[in-house]
This record gives structure tokens, sequence and C-alpha cells, in this order.
């Protein structure tokens, strides 16, 4: 039996930072953000559904869906974003669990990045789950620098997500990315390093 490995933590809490390093060392890692993208896109499985309830304010002039419209429509309204997280959350699953299954025929290893994966109750799925932590304040600052938003902006939408003090409880390794890159990576060098990896790779 191969082993999947669950990539969590809060927006901007240094998940890709990983996952690229993942993919540098030789790992498949699914995206479950950028899966979202390609399904929001024209044709994918969510773009009719989004149009059809938030109506044409949603589409850009180049027929692409308006991402920043969409996310404040879905952040500011809680009712929203019940419905995002029901309906868009059932498609989003379907399309996670078949990468997941055509993986799993090949790869002894492999990790999924699901940030919402303790919101939306995916852990069963996975053999460890990682977290990606920080302290607030930090992913806060990273957040703003990032996505180039106020405080304000960032705070409503780390407000959308579980504390990561929360997740913490749940997930079977903690990864501390309060501090610098460098002492990142090697948090994620020692937990490859386990004899278990070594065996399968
Ligand atoms: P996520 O994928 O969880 O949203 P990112 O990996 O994009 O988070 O990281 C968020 C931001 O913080 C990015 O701009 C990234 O370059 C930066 N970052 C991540 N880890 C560190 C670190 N240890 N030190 C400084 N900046 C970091």
């Amino acid at each position: 039996m191969g082993k999947i490995i669950g990539i969590t933590g809060g927006i901007s809490s240094g998940k890709s930072t990983v996952t690229n390093f993942l993919r540098h060392r030789g790992f498949q890692v699914v995206d479950a953000d950028a899966l979202v993208h390609q399904l929001q896109a024209p044709g994918g499985r969510l773009y009719n559904i989004l149009v059809e309830h938030f109506g044409n304010q949603v589409v850009l002039k180049n027929g692409q869906l308006n991402r920043p419209l969409l996310a404040s429509l879905i952040f500011s309204n809680p009712e929203e974003q019940e419905w995002s997280k029901e309906t868009q959350g059932q498609v989003i699953l379907e399309e996670l669990a078949a990468l997941k299954n055509q993986l799993a025929q090949t790869e002894a290893i492999f990790f999924m990045d699901i940030p919402l994966l303790f919101e939306q109750g995916y852990e069963s799925w996975f053999d460890e789950v990682w977290l990606i932590y920080l302290d607030r304040e930090t992913q806060i600052e990273r957040l703003m620098n990032r996505d180039k938003l106020s405080l304000e902006a960032a705070e409503s939408r780390l407000s959308s997500q579980w504390s990561l003090d929360k997740k913490k409880k749940l997930a079977t390794h903690i990864i501390d990315n309060s501090g610098s890159l460098d002492q990142l990576l090697s948090q994620i060098i020692s937990l490859l390093e386990r004899g278990e990896f070594h065996e399968r790779n």
C-alpha cells in the first residue's frame, strides 16, 4: 500500500513553498487550489454553477470569472460561504478523489495540498496530515505582503478559515513556519528522511 500525505495550513502559511520543494525532490503533489482554478475556467464544471448563482456580474469581458469579485461576494456573506462550501465542495471532492485514485495506482508516496482539508473533512483520506503552522501575526503580515491586502481584508480572509491552533490538534505533524525558509525546509527534510520514505524511494 502506498502512502498519501495531506498538506494543509491556513492562507499564506507556506503550503506552496513546501509543495514547490516537494516537487523539486521528485514527489507528485496534487494542488487543490490549482484544480479549483481549472474547474472555474470557462468549460470547467464549476463555471456554469457560479454564473447561474451570481449572475453575469461575475463574468469578465474575456469570458473568465472575475475571481476577486467572486471572493468578495463569498467571503462577505456567511450564507454565500455556506452555499459555496456545499455546492462547490461536492464537485471539488469528486475531482480530487479521481486524482487521488489515479496517483495511488502509480506512486508509492504522494502529497495532496488541500487548504481546507480539516474544514471540509478530508482527513480520512490520509495516512498523515502535515500542518504548515505559524503565528497569526506573521501569517497576516505575509498575506498582506503577498496579496497586497489591507489589514482588514487580510483578517477577513483569515476569519473564514479555522485557526491554525485549532488545526494543530488534528494534524499528525506540525511544521513551524514562523522562522526562515531554511528552518522550514529542514523540517521537511527531516520528515522525508524517516526510514519509511527511504524504503519506498
Ligand atoms: P500558502 O501557499 O500557504 O498560501 P505561500 O507558500 O504562498 O503560502 O507563502 C505565503 C507567503 O509567505 C509567500 O509570499 C512566501 O514567499 C512567503 N513565505 C513562506 N514561507 C516563508 C518564510 N519561512 N520566510 C519568509 N517568507 C515566507
